[in-house]
């Protein structure tokens, strides 16, 4: 029986459309129409590839209402969410690729040790293959078309699952690429739940690229071991907010505001645990009650904040703001819910046995506590199972910079949130439990694409490590070890050098 996939708009819980799943032979037919494309595919030049995602940028920008509307129904964020994370972000690190990857993939050459006589050496860029891309549903454009526009400039071509969660946004990216011009199954996309997820890696793409949580993560990277398919996962946060007492507090309270409730907290990179130097901390709190009263939930016109996508999230939510209150935790601003949009809820003395402190709550919580010291703030901050995002405030740049040198994380921003991972530039990803991998930058470009090492020999007579072994041979290359790792001076090296080459020539 066909498979329906319900949108549902979470600021109304109404089923508004419904996609179709799936089925086991669309999955097994999506992946011999990838593996098929790949041979022309690769074998364009990246700047040919290029043109086709300009298409695509231009073509976001054509369709750029129906893209705002569409993410809209199913996510139920703001239209400033939208414009700014899901659509600004994709367009940038798209025009930056189309601009950077012809150099950032072209054939790079390397030295070659002198000893390789008449010899030169390069890397060259290939393709993976068919990546299986897996995305979530908090910025369900962003977060589908970046690795997939990245693995195809690669030379891969990518097949995705968007969330079930926002089947619309999904249709909408098959429907842009299709526009684009993309040849028939470069880029392809399958509707449906985490079962189709798992077939995807059955499937045996060449890699699998995840964005999701911890959990899943572990489960997506166990399924692709069995067939050693190597993975990249982008995985959830628990990211701190540091201010020091010599930050500007106006700036750093109004930045926490932005950074805890930005996507009303559904947000991988959200300020999730604050620690505030003691000395300003009760002047940090005052601040901040006033600015939350500012914030806007849910409504039909201007608002910051949309609603929770899901009901198992805030379910979630309470139970973390609930338990924080048991343990000892002061709750300054209610939980409140009305369908599904809640109000932030601010939580004083809070610490870390707390799992709003330990665990990724994301949502609209903003757990503060205080420190002394850098040594203090570095601990606590680091005292954590995840490592992707991290936010320093202080007007001494130098010592934030030392700080964030000691912050175990993927990513840093220093007097500001969040908005790092819109930087095209740079690498994004995080450490320990919040993923393995980077995307985004020339790193991220590289990730989609395996360095194949040539050397090529201009030599006409044998070489000296060749066929047959003899004492004299022996010697001489002791003796070359000896003159190239020994204490002898540059001149001198490369003249026992030659010599030594004349001797071992002389072998044939
Ligand atoms: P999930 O892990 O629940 O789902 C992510 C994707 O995986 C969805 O498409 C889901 O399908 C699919 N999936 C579920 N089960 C499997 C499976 N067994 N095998 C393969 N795929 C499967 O994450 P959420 O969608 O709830 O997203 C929220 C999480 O994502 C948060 O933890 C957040 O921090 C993290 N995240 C990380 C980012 C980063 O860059 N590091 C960025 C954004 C979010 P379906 O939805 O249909 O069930």
């Amino acid at each position: 029986m066909e498979k329906k996939i319900p949108a549902v708009n979470p600021a109304t819980g109404e089923e508004t459309a419904h996609v179709k799943a799936a089925d086991d032979k669309q999955i097994k037919d999506a992946f011999k129409k990838s593996k098929k494309s790949l041979e022309n595919w690769k074998d364009l030049s990246v700047g040919q590839r290029c043109k086709y995602l300009k298409r695509f940028r231009e073509n976001v920008l054509e369709d750029l209402e129906d893209i705002v509307s569409t993410i809209k129904e199913d996510t139920g964020k703001s239209d400033i969410e939208i414009l700014m994370s899901d659509i600004l972000a994709t367009l940038e690190i798209t025009k930056y690729y189309e601009e950077n990857a012809p150099d950032i993939l072209k054939k790079e050459k390397r030295k070659t040790p002198f000893e390789f006589r008449k010899n030169y050496s390069y890397v060259e860029y290939e393709p993976y293959g068919t990546v299986s891309v897996i995305s979530p549903w908090n910025y369900p454009f962003q977060l589908s078309v970046v690795p997939a526009i990245t693995a195809l400039i690669g030379g891969n071509t990518v097949v995705l699952k968007p969330s079930e969660i926002t089947p619309l946004t999904g249709e909408k990216i098959k429907e842009l690429f299709e526009k684009s011009g993309f040849p028939e199954g470069v880029f392809q996309v399958l509707q449906g739940t985490g079962e189709v997820g798992e077939k995807m890696i059955e499937e045996k793409p060449d890699k699998v690229f995840f964005t999701g949580g911890v959990e899943t993560g572990k489960k997506v990277m166990e399924k692709a071991s069995k067939q050693l398919i190597p993975v990249e996962l982008e995985l959830g946060g628990n990211d701190p907010f540091i201010v020091f007492k010599d930050a500007d507090i106006d700036r750093a309270v109004k930045g926490l505001v932005y950074g805890a409730l930005a996507n009303s907290g559904q947000l991988c990179v959200s300020s999730e645990r604050v620690y505030v130097e003691r000395d300003v901390k009760k002047e940090f709190m005052e601040k901040l009650e006033k600015e939350l009263e500012k914030v806007r939930v849910g409504g039909n016109s201007t608002y910051e904040m949309g609603p929770i996508i899901r009901e198992k999230q805030i379910e979630k939510i309470k139970e973390h703001v609930e338990e924080a209150v048991l343990e000892g935790a002061e709750m300054l601003t209610d939980f409140e819910r009305n369908g599904n949009f809640l109000k932030p809820v601010l939580l004083d003395k809070v610490d870390h046995d707390m799992n709003v402190m330990r665990e990724e709550t994301f949502g609209p919580v903003i757990p503060v506590t205080s420190f002394k010291g850098i040594e203090e703030a570095v601990g606590l901050a680091n005292d954590t199972e995840y490592g992707l995002n991290a936010s320093v405030w202080s007007e001494d740049i130098e010592k934030a910079e030392k700080v964030a040198s000691k912050l175990e994380t993927g990513n840093c921003y220093i007097n500001d949130v969040v908005k790092n991972i819109g930087n095209p530039h740079l690498p994004f990803g995080g450490v320990k439990k919040s993923g393995i991998g980077r995307y985004h930058g020339p790193e991220g470009l590289k990730s989609f694409v395996q360095p194949k090492s040539v050397m090529v020999s201009g030599n006409t007579i044998d070489e000296i490590n060749w066929f047959p072994y003899d004492k004299k041979l022996c010697k001489s290359i002791a003796k070359l070890i000896k003159t190239k790792y020994g204490k002898k001076g540059f001149l001198k090296k490369i003249k026992n050098y030659f010599s030594l080459r004349k001797e071992m020539l002389g072998r044939d």
